[in-house]
């Protein structure tokens, strides 16, 4: 998986998972194996999906819709489409992972007005933000029973909050998505009622991230024929550090356990927050 070069006239690659990596250690910048010079990582990697990631997360997510209801044959295409969500979700697992030393980054977030919520015209309201554990891919609640409260917080957010987090929240809400009902078809421990109300909170917050994601400049025009995904993510990149960091404050002041998460290391020496039954498995 490689990069181009960022000057026009040099045949110079770089290895994603090389920038991803230097990027980790608080590098900045790296330089061109052809012509030296100097380059910003996350300007390289603003290039990057396009290489690594032939669809996109829309694409995905209509292709995925189709397969949904026949999980359980995990053959052929909806094998196929099942291991895309798998990189779907090590790919999000793997960019935001300075991110996650400070806090889970894992989290589904809904109005509590629910259905009476207008995603057009609100300026600041109640949500509800519910922790997910990053091993089992399904939310606390998923795992604790669903009258639990651990790790389900009601927070005011602004809706000017909520615009500079959308390539963040777009990016994580859309693979949460496919990821939910691939891991409670599998795993077996969301009954049909709680998987409904799961879904239906995760689209509920889909609606609002997507008005939002809707208005102002049309990233995706911007960019002519570049892929939308491709820039979401770059923005995120950067924007994410911001969003997530003011988010963690917030949590930490409500509850500094995150709600029993416990934070683990995998093999790729990764972050994961995870429900602590699964702690030892790592
Ligand atoms: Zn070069």
């Amino acid at each position: 998986m490689m990069v181009p070069c960022l000057k026009e006239s040099c045949i110079g690659l770089f290895e994603v998972s090389k920038l991803i990596e230097n990027k980790r250690r608080g590098r900045p910048e790296q330089p061109c194996p052809v012509c030296n010079e100097w380059q910003s990582i996350d300007q390289l990697l603003l290039n990057a999906p396009a290489a690594t990631q032939p669809i996109s997360l829309d694409y995905l997510q209509k292709e995925f819709a189709q397969v949904k209801d026949r999980l359980d044959e995990v053959k052929g295409d909806t094998g196929r489409i099942l291991s895309q969500i798998d990189k779907q979700f090590a790919d999000l697992i793997q960019l935001y992972t300075d991110e996650a030393k400070e806090g889970p980054r894992l989290f589904s977030l809904f109005p509590l007005d629910g259905n009476k919520f207008n995603p057009q015209t609100w300026v600041r309201e109640k949500f509800r933000l519910v922790l997910w554990c990053e091993h089992s891919r399904l939310p606390l609640p998923a795992i604790n029973g669903m009258d639990s409260k651990q790790g389900v917080y009601d927070l005011e957010f602004d809706r000017d909050w909520f615009k500079r987090a959308v390539p963040f929240l777009k990016f994580m809400t859309g693979t949460l998505s496919l990821v939910l009902p691939v891991m409670s078809s599998t795993l077996k421990v969301v009954n049909d009622t709680a998987f409904k109300t799961l879904e239906s909170q995760l689209s509920l917050g889909k609606n609002v991230i997507d008005a939002i994601a809707g208005e102002g400049t049309k990233l995706g025009e911007v960019m002519g024929a570049a892929d939308t995904t491709t820039l979401e993510r770059g923005v995120g990149i950067r924007a994410e550090n911001a969003t997530l960091c003011e988010l963690h404050a917030l949590l930490k002041a409500k509850d500094p356990s995150f709600g029993g998460l416990v934070r683990v290391m995998n093999k790729r020496q990764e972050f994961l927050w995870v429900h602590e039954k699964f702690a030892g498995e790592y």
